[in-house]
């Protein structure tokens, strides 16, 4: 399976997070369809001895760079930016609808209604590809991707898996993709047949948008920087112990804690990723001394730290 794809080096990487912070890759290249992702990974990265190319010890995958702070010091080895995007009914199964890992979350819930297939609806506005949302199981109000998911098929070494959602480890904003699994690349999701109204589905999501519009700012950020924290049986929001802290508003360097939501962090004057991460430092601190909470990150730290 040969494909070719441009390699390039020191490609400044703010360009591709939500954030817009970060250093450069050392090696770069975007591919386009789950099959360029195989071999992107595969040609570079394997051992090879008879070809001469050069081969990049890691990979770091990205989807649309909305959940991750990379460090001003940029990030080794090859950075693959993903951008496949292909969905389609099964033509075995009629009742999976699949899409490339590199499919955007908005333009997957409009194939799932405009198939009839399930209704994303909660999902819909998150700024985020297939698999980056799977890699965190991302969710909101209620809903989580991987409710909706029959299967995962991944690239694990050189070799290719297929994934029951119960082998993935899949709890509130995590899955085993962050730990023993984050050598695994996900190439496709298969997506269940629901039963669901689609003027239903459609009325939801304006609504969790217009809720997201007044309750979120605008800029640059990467969505709520903590988790939830755990108390007894429930998830309280970071940000209610952010905004008690006084902290809204708190800034360093180009980074300022938003005041219409406690747990954005926004880059308002070019920010470098060590003002972000200093911030999130300060924060973490000021809420254990007055609470005895200890936050925890939703965001991921790539690069070198
Ligand atoms: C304004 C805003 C609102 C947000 N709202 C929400 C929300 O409501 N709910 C929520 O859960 N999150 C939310 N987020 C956070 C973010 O959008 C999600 O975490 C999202 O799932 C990240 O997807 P991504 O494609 O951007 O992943 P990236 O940030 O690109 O990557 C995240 C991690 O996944 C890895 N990864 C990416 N693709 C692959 C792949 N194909 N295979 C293996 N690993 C991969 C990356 O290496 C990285 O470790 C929000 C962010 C913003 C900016």
């Amino acid at each position: 399976m040969e494909v070719e794809l441009e390699i390039r080096k020191g490609v400044a990487l703010k360009n591709y997070t939500s954030w817009r912070v970060g250093g450069e890759a050392e090696f770069f290249c975007e591919v386009h369809s789950a099959k360029e992702l195989v071999c992107a990974i595969t040609s570079y990265c394997g051992k090879d001895k008879k070809k001469k190319e050069k081969k990049f010890k890691k990979v770091t995958v990205l989807g649309s760079g909305s959940n991750v702070l990379i460090s001003d010091k940029g990030i080794k080895g090859l950075t693959i930016i993903n951008k496949a995007k292909a969905i389609y009914e099964d033509s075995q199964e009629e009742n999976l609808l699949i899409a490339e890992s590199g499919v955007n979350l908005a333009v997957l819930y409009k194939a799932a209604l405009n198939k009839k297939h399930c209704d994303l609806s909660a999902l819909a506005a998150i700024p985020a590809t297939v698999g980056g949302a799977v890699v965190s199981n991302a969710g909101a109000y209620g809903d989580e991707i991987s409710k909706h998911i029959e299967w995962i098929e991944v690239l694990s070494g050189n070799k290719l898996k297929v994934l029951k959602p119960t082998e993935c480890g899949f709890g509130y904003r995590k899955s085993n993709f962050l730990t023993f699994l984050h050598n695994d690349t996900i190439l496709r999701v298969a997506f269940k047949k629901e039963e669901f109204c689609a003027t239903k589905a459609e009325i939801k999501r304006k609504g969790y948008l217009e809720y997201r519009n007044r309750t979120q700012p605008k800029g640059y950020s990467a969505g709520s920087t903590f988790k939830a924290v755990s108390n007894l049986n429930a998830l309280n929001p970071a940000a209610i112990y952010i905004d008690k802290a006084g902290l809204k508003g708190y800034t360093i360097g180009g980074a300022v804690v938003s005041q219409l939501h406690a747990n954005f962090i926004l880059n308002l004057r070019d920010a470098t990723a060590s003002d972000i991460k200093d911030l999130i430092n300060y924060i973490k601190a000021t809420v254990k001394e007055k609470f005895s909470v200890m936050l925890t990150e939703e965001v991921q730290y790539l690069g070198l730290w």
